[in-house]
């Protein structure tokens, strides 16, 4: 088996780390509880994918790489050294400028950093949340907000260029004034990048199963247009939905997605889009470990239309929306005729907006951005 990446094209690398060290009651997302025999299961399969990868495919370009999960720094420092080792086989080929890592604040250490800084690792992004301690205990982390800033600092002491802080909004009863203050301490560890999450009930949680209620829609909205007028006044730039940046550290890998460009994902349940193919590693990490097959090698196929909807959907996160000529270039068509009675509703709703030869969503489609983006489907 094998592919071919064509000229010009430069995908982006995800790594999924499948472990946890405990698991929060909101959380969907592909993990187990870590586990000292199943961390080298899982190395071991990830250094055959990863050279799986190498092996069969022409030489490529890499354009970021983002280890994420799950919580990468839940493994061991060497099996962590290990894994930057594994993917360290791609330097040499090319030149990443962006790598980042996922860290939760409770495991950040000195150690971790340096390993980190010896791999050529840029960024990293902790898993903060709140600065409430109520609303960290309602999650169910591990970490405090003492350990939060003891996490800032180890990695402000780091050669890192740029961090990220996940910031959560919408628990149960909260209203602006608790926001406020959570992020009036955030601003006091000045985060270079901020990715705001409201908190939504997943299908399966713990939270599902308590009947955990998120704050009304109408206080979610309030919340979240506070945020954005409030990071606006700190000096963020608002470049994608639940984006923020100060100058100069927009997380590229992020951008990639939401420019609908491609990305290979290795690790179990990892998703990839390649050629115009998507594909998805096992879930299953007993068969992951047995053979771990990198899915791009099977991808399907998607239709024109399938590509030119999802093309929107994810364009149309970005604050600066799409230029018409790119999509004109990608599919030789126009998007005002490909899609002419949804885009015209949408204007005419107010929450798109045709700018400088541009689509983009206004700030009242934003906070509908979920209604704006069905209209593609
Ligand atoms: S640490 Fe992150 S990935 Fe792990 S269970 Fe909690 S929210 Fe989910």
């Amino acid at each position: 088996m094998s592919f071919n990446i064509p000229d010009g094209v430069y995908p982006s690398l995800y790594v999924h780390v499948p472990f946890c060290l405990k698991r929060c009651p909101y959380c969907a997302f592909y993990k187990r509880l870590w586990d000292p025999t199943l961390e080298k299961s899982y190395l071991d399969a990830l250094e055959k994918e990863v050279l799986s990868i190498q092996e069969n495919s022409s030489s490529f370009n890499i354009k970021s790489l983002f280890i994420g999960g799950g919580t990468p720094n839940s493994l061991t420092l060497p099996s962590f050294s290990r894994m930057l080792k594994i993917l360290s086989v791609f330097k040499g080929r090319f030149e990443v400028l962006e790598k980042t890592v996922e860290m939760n604040p409770e495991a950040v250490t000195p150690a971790y950093l340096r390993c980190l800084e010896t791999y050529g690792y840029t960024r990293v992004s902790l898993g903060i949340q709140s600065f409430d301690k109520n609303e960290l205990k309602l999650l169910g982390r591990i970490h405090n907000v003492k350990t939060i800033y003891k996490a800032v600092e180890i990695v402000k002491d780091s050669k890192l260029l740029s961090w990220n802080m996940d910031f959560m909004f919408g628990f149960p009863d909260s209203d602006w004034n608790g926001v406020r203050k959570s992020l009036d301490k955030a601003m006091e560890v000045d985060p270079p990048h901020i990715s705001l999450y409201a908190l939504t009930i997943e299908k399966g949680t713990l939270f599902e199963k308590h009947g955990i209620q998120p704050v009304v829609q109408e206080n979610d909205y309030r919340q979240y247009q506070n945020i954005c007028r409030y990071l606006k006044a700190k000096g963020y730039l608002h470049y994608e939905v639940s984006a923020f940046a100060k100058p100069g550290h927009e997380c590229s890998h992020n951008k990639n997605y939401w420019t609908y460009g491609d990305f290979i994902g290795v690790g179990p349940s990892a998703d990839s889009y390649l050629n115009g193919c998507h594909s998805k590693n096992t879930s299953n990490f007993s068969q992951y470990v047995k053979q771990p097959t990198p899915s791009i090698f099977k991808g399907k196929l998607i239709s024109d239309s399938q590509k030119k909807s999802e093309f929107i959907l994810s364009n149309l996160r970005l604050i600066s929306g799409f230029l018409l000529s790119t999509y004109r270039q990608r599919f030789g068509s126009d998007v005002l005729k490909d899609f002419e009675k949804e885009i015209e509703e949408l204007i005419g709703n107010r929450w798109l907006r045709l700018y400088k030869g541009r689509l983009q969503t206004t700030k009242k489609g934003l906070v509908m951005l979920n209604e704006v983006l069905i209209r593609f489907v």
